[in-house]
């Protein structure tokens, strides 16, 4: 997910300063003058770990503010995945760097400082947050996990930073700035788990009418009940809708992005069953409670800065369909649209008519049945693909292959934008 909105150059490096920022904080401050150099890395690297660790937590926390400030919630995601990374291998490095101080002296003193069984409960706190660590981090990775089991494994992350802290206090007592990290991380941590996943900040909003353009496909206008969002076409919510009747909700906020942004603050959104909870929302009915949090993202924000190439793998058509039907284009735009079958198509009629009427749109509605889209073919089609910026929504492995395809064909990384419907 990029934006042409903020100067990218300012954007990009919020995550990044804000990671270093905290690692310069705990470096300086634990930087231990005058003690041999294993024994200073020993230290240094716990405590600059610590940092890493910090800031990832910080950086899983979705809230609106926070995440435009951060540069959108896919930076933050990929800030937090590398320094939750880094922050392991340092932590690692902190006691083999002090066993290397041992070595100097005695071999034995080295395997003393490593072996849990000469040791008391602090020290073994310190390696069960290693192990733990390394087991989250191990699964955070897989995509072949399913989603909600995938999710638990990765708290073990969060108990493996708690067992660290413990360790670190019951060393080193009320260690200052340890103490500033620690609230630090449990502030981030009670925001992300009250605030957003309990939902105490998301607004209320009635389900007014269901409508089902597409077989496994569900439109749902949204209309506030408190105030409503400030959403622009292309932007996201975390959506979470309430038991009634006849339906039964799964209680989680999944990512989901307005098909139609209403003046008067009414919001569609248009969800496909790709999984357990959507395939839920599938049975929703007029009448229902939703609760949303956002607005995020900022996909489309330079949609009419020049010529464009929007390319959309099917339900990732709900962008470019809500900003088509805010206005007709301002710049020469050719939409892909891949879908597996037409019956599968959602808004095709009405694309097609958008097009038909609009002279700068140009829509290329393509069928792929079960075979991968005919990615070159199509791009040959495209006139003056240099020029355009590109904008991909869709599942990952279309945005990467797409991303690539355009790489060798010469489009500037910068001119391509993409918001992948898949989360981790
Ligand atoms: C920015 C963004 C915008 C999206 N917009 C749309 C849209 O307009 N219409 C649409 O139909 N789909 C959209 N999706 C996809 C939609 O969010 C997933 O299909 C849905 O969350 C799947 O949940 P599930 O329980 O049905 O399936 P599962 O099989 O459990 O999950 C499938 C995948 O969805 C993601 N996911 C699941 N639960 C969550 C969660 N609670 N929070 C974040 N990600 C989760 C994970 O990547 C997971 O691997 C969007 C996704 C993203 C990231």
């Amino acid at each position: 997910m990029s934006s042409l909105a903020l100067p990218e150059g300012v954007q990009r490096a919020r995550p990044l300063m804000l990671v270093v920022g905290l690692v310069a904080a705990f470096g300086l401050w634990s930087y231990p003058a005058e003690l041999p150099p294993w024994r200073a890395l020993g230290i240094v690297s716990a405590w600059v770990g610590c940092a890493l660790i910090v800031a990832s937590f910080v950086l899983m926390v979705r809230e609106p503010r926070l995440a435009r400030w951060l540069g959108g919630l896919e930076a933050m995601l990929r800030w937090h995945h590398r320094s939750g990374v880094l922050g392991y291998v340092l932590l690692l490095v902190h006691p083999l760097a002090l066993a290397a101080e041992g070595w100097r002296d005695d071999p034995r003193r080295a395997w003393q400082t490593l072996d849990p069984f000469q040791q008391s409960w602090p020290v073994w706190s310190g390696w069960l947050a290693l192990l733990l660590l390394m087991l989250g981090l191990a699964f955070s990775f897989s995509r072949r996990l399913a989603y909600r089991r995938w999710l638990v494994l990765h708290q073990a992350l969060g108990i493996g930073a708690l067992a660290g802290w413990l360790h670190v206090f019951a060393l080193l007592g009320d260690a200052g700035l340890a103490a500033a990290g620690a609230g630090l991380a449990g502030v981030a941590l009670a925001w992300r788990f009250m605030a957003v996943d309990a939902g105490l900040s998301a607004s209320p909003y009635h389900v007014a009418a269901v409508a089902r353009p597409a077989p496994g496909v569900v439109d749902l206008r949204l209309v506030p009940l408190a105030g409503a969002m400030p959403i622009a076409a292309g932007q996201f919510v975390l959506a979470r809708f309430d038991d009634g009747p006849a339906y039964h909700g799964c209680g989680e906020f999944h990512p989901f992005t307005a098909s139609r942004v209403g003046a008067d603050g009414t919001l569609q959104l248009t969800i496909k069953a790709l999984g357990r909870c959507s395939g839920r929302l599938q049975g929703l009915s007029p009448g229902g409670l939703a609760r949303l949090q956002g607005p995020f993202g900022d996909f489309l924000a330079g949609r009419d800065a020049g010529p464009q190439l929007w390319v959309a793998g099917g339900i990732g058509i709900t962008p470019f369909v809500a900003a088509l039907r805010e206005h007709p284009r301002a710049a020469p735009t050719t939409l892909v649209y891949l879908y597996p079958r037409s019956r599968d198509a959602a808004f095709l009629d009405e694309l097609q008519q958008l097009a038909r009427e609009d002279t700068l749109l140009e829509l290329l509605a393509v069928e792929t049945g079960d075979s991968p889209p005919p990615l070159d073919p199509l791009l040959d089609r495209v006139t003056g693909l240099a020029a355009r910026t590109v904008q991909v929504c869709g599942p990952a492995p279309l945005v990467a292959e797409l991303s690539d395809r355009l790489a060798r064909r010469g489009v500037p990384g910068h001119r391509i934008l993409h918001e992948s419907f898949d989360f981790r």
